[in-house]
């Protein structure tokens, strides 16, 4: 018998009420029962986007999202701005790259987050640039990025800003709208409680028009399809009704809680994870904005990170994240992400414990589970 944990940045744990729902029949989708189910969607995608605007459902990974932004509101030949601080800065690079748009890349240590004013000088030096790529929060890092202020420095000029929010909405703010971002993407599998399944985007009437007059060859990822579907309730192609239905009852309970509860819920899971990890006498390995959607720690000099990952996973059921590309077993990454509560921290704190004293890494056992139950009991 095993209890598996799941504290990985996506997929993350399933509420039994999203896993209910995706158990009953399945029902069509151009019919006046499903229109009821996306009527009731945009509603709450558009509270948890914190928009006005009309957040579109694609039936894809959060990259497909991501594809979707650069394929429809950029033509090729132009050129756009990303910010690469990890492995899903350097995504936005790839995708633009893809679809023949030139990039001009602000890299950042990895660990760091970027200066918005160096963003604001690229602009003012690049006046070509047709919009900024950002991430909300690098998963690879468990770094966010300020978007409020890179909101403010793109907003003064032509560009549209893009904020890939995968990791991140429904779990740390994003207030789209106030902070002038002109395209959001998600996904599924992470703040949002869902399998993976499902991408969503959102435009500003500033992206809108580039989505116009864009010169990209484009078809399923058409957010002009998209919109005029929408329009009358109904989705240009097929859409994941299963996982649509689920989002349904995913948004009630975001709903229900509301959004400063959930962020409220995130940072203190976070407090007590970074706290825990400082007990062990390890190292986050973000040196500034740790992320509250994840953690990322440095492997301790002596022990073998990937080995630590996959015993708390195949001995204990523990699963956590190991380090990517370059990261690869140097860091250990612990999400606390969606349906996550103190104990699922405490469990996973607890098995790190556990297989750090097997490996050998000498501290004093109970020194991690005491760090974060002194920060679930303030
Ligand atoms: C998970 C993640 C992605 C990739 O999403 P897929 O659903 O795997 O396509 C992109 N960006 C960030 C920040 C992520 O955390």
């Amino acid at each position: 018998m095993r209890k598996n944990y799941l504290l990985t940045p996506g997929p993350t744990p399933l509420p039994p009420q999203v896993t209910e729902a995706m158990a009953r029949p399945i029902i069509h989708h151009r019919t006046p029962q499903f229109q009821a189910v996306i009527k009731e969607v945009s509603e709450g995608l558009k509270f948890v986007f914190q928009t006005k605007n009309d957040v579109y459902i694609l039936a894809s990974s959060g990259t497909g999202a991501m594809e979707a932004a650069v394929a429809n509101l950029l033509s090729p030949g132009e050129t756009a701005l990303t910010i690469q601080g990890g492995k899903f800065g350097e995504r936005w690079t790839e995708l633009c790259a893809a679809y023949g748009i030139n990039t001009e890349v602000i890299e950042v240590e990895w660990g760091k987050a970027v200066d918005p004013r160096e963003v604001e000088k690229k602009l003012k030096s690049n006046p070509e640039i047709k919009a900024v790529f950002a991430t909300l929060c690098e998963t690879s890092t468990g770094v966010d990025t300020d978007i409020e202020a890179l909101g403010k420095a793109v907003k003064e000029t032509e560009a549209a800003l893009v904020v890939d929010a995968i990791s991140g909405l429904g779990a740390i703010d994003l207030k789209t709208d106030e902070w002038a971002v002109d395209a959001a993407v998600s996904g599924s599998q992470k703040g949002l409680m869902l399998p993976p399944g499902l991408g969503f985007i959102t435009v500003s009437a500033k992206a809108l028009k580039l989505v116009e007059t864009s010169k990209n060859s484009r078809y399923y990822l058409d957010l002009r399809k998209a919109r005029k579907a929408l329009q009358s309730v109904d989705t240009p192609f097929t859409p994941a009704i299963t996982l649509i239905i689920a989002l349904s009852e995913a948004l009630k309970m975001m709903r229900q809680d509301g959004l400063e509860n959930i962020f409220l819920r995130h940072k203190k899971m976070a407090q007590a994870t970074r706290s825990a990890i400082k007990a062990l006498g390890l190292e986050l390995f973000a040196s500034a904005a740790p992320s509250d959607v994840v953690t990322a720690v440095k492997v301790p000099a002596g022990i073998d990170g990937e080995k630590l990952v996959k015993t708390m996973r195949d001995t204990y059921g523990v699963t956590i994240a190991g380090g990517q590309a370059e990261l690869k077993g140097k860091v250990f990454r612990v999400a606390h992400m969606g349906f996550i509560e103190e104990f699922d921290i405490i469990a996973g704190i607890s098995c790190l414990e556990k297989v750090l004293a097997q490996m050998g890494y000498q501290f004093t056992l109970g020194a991690g589970v005491k760090a974060a139950e002194e920060i679930f009991l303030k």
